[in-house]
């Protein structure tokens, strides 16, 4: 029961050219698994974002984070986070999943 529907709104897919080169990319070791984790300085113009952790608007000009599961197609699966709320996204409660 994932009460955030994945992310299919079929809308046109995340641009994968909009975030910044790759080489700042690190993989972080969950106990869910590993995860590519991206920190975006901010800056880019004013696009708004869903933060899976606390359900507010992450917005694009602020740093924050964008993660995504090192599994084949993950990218498709990449999220944009408020950085704390990635660093305690499994203090959500049990029985939550990947978002
Ligand atoms: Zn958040």
């Amino acid at each position: 029961m994932n009460p955030f529907d994945r992310g299919r709104r079929g809308g046109p897919p995340a641009n994968p050219l909009n975030t910044s080169p790759r080489g700042v990319d690190r993989v972080e070791d969950w106990p869910d698994g590993d995860w590519t984790v991206r920190m975006l300085a901010g800056g880019a113009s004013g696009k708004l974002y869903r933060c899976p952790g606390c359900e507010q608007d992450v917005r694009s000009n602020v740093p924050h984070i964008v993660s995504w599961p090192t599994i084949p197609g993950g990218e498709e699966e990449r999220r944009h986070w408020h950085t704390a709320c990635w660093r305690k996204r499994l203090d959500r409660g049990p029985g939550r999943t990947r978002y």
